[in-house]
């Protein structure tokens, strides 16, 4: 990354006392790694920081030292405020709705806006937390053990576990180093990736019991009443659209995930050729070519049709 970039981040931090960072709602291991690894590592040069996640920490990273500081909503003043792993100012939610324009846009995705008064975006980047790491080296902050542990779970969660195809020798690299630091991968693999909760897997049966696959198109739904069926606490999909993902026969799968507000939230994963990010984009959403995702207005029953739709003609231009 620029070199300019980072010294302009490093004389920003040293010149801040109080400093919020929040990232995306519905957070992912990477929105709460890099919040809490950026948050730990300020916080060790004796800064007064802020995290804040609109949904909080989901259960799958409690373990994580420190999760427990961080607060659904900021209050007070700050002098400098840090959005992490966020492609659009939308994605926040509404923390920062009296704040106005971040200082500082850090993250990884293609379709990132550019938000920030100052854009830390790398999208070659496997994962936000990789660009949390080359900072902390660029500007020799260190690293501990909470903070490595927070940083390899962002990695892991976006690499799937370092099976996407953007995985490099750089990523196992830095997880690498942030193991030499003491954390430990199969733990945190295993708690970030492989654990599910009993209501998590049931919240899956209800969706699977009505998947439908078209050609190499694969998708299910989750409605409101499959998540009280299930006692399932999150507005998310368990992670769902990964188990979708996995099947041979198709090459774009999609899962619908129907909101309280009126809302569907889409996600979509693609094999290796196949661009969902752009079909995202066409619906306000965002991502990457494998991995996108929308918050889509309307009811479920014609959010699929007009997100079916878009994606047969996305995948009748790869034919
Ligand atoms: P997921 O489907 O797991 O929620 O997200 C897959 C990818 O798409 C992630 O990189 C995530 O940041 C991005 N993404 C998911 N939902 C949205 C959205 O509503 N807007 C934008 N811009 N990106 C999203
Ligand atoms: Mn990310």
């Amino acid at each position: 990354m620029n070199k300019e970039l980072i010294q302009k981040f490093g004389d920003l931090v040293s010149r801040a006392d109080r400093i919020l960072i929040i990232s995306h709602i519905r957070p992912d291991g990477d929105a709460v790694g890099s919040t809490l690894g950026l948050g730990l590592i300020l916080e060790e040069l004796g800064k007064e920081v802020s995290l804040v996640l609109e949904d909080g920490v989901p259960k799958v990273f409690n373990h994580l030292t420190g999760s427990d500081r961080i607060i659904k909503e900021a209050i007070g003043v700050f002098d400098l405020v840090i959005v992490v792993d966020c492609s659009d100012i939308d994605r926040i939610g509404s923390v920062l709705d009296e704040y106005g324009e971040p200082d500082v846009n850090i993250d990884h995705h293609p379709t990132n806006t550019q938000f920030g008064k100052l854009n830390l975006v790398r999208d070659n980047a496997v994962a936000t937390v990789e660009i949390v790491f080359d900072l902390a080296k660029e500007l020799d902050y260190q690293i501990n053990l909470p903070i490595a542990e927070a940083l390899l779970t962002g990695l892991l969660t976006d690499s799937l576990g370092f099976r996407t195809s953007n995985t490099n020798p750089q990523t196992l690299q830095i997880a690498s180093e942030l193991m030499e630091v003491g954390a430990n991968l199969p733990i945190l693999y295993r708690k970030a990736m492989l654990e599910k909760s009993f209501q998590a897997v049931k919240y899956w049966g209800e969706g699977l019991s009505r998947i439908q696959m078209e050609d190499r198109l694969v998708w299910t739904s989750l409605s409101l009443e499959d998540r009280i069926a299930a006692d399932y606490p999150g507005r998310d999909d368990a992670d769902l659209i990964n188990v979708l993902a996995r099947i041979k026969e198709t090459d774009i799968s999609i899962v619908f995930v129907e909101q309280k507000n009126g809302s569907v939230k889409v996600s979509w994963r693609s094999r290796p050729g196949f661009d969902v990010a752009s079909i995202a984009t066409q619906f306000g959403g965002g991502g990457h070519k494998p991995a996108a995702g929308a918050d889509i207005k309307g009811d479920l029953k014609n959010v699929q049709q007009d997100v079916l739709e878009a994606t047969r003609k996305s995948l009748q231009k790869s034919d």
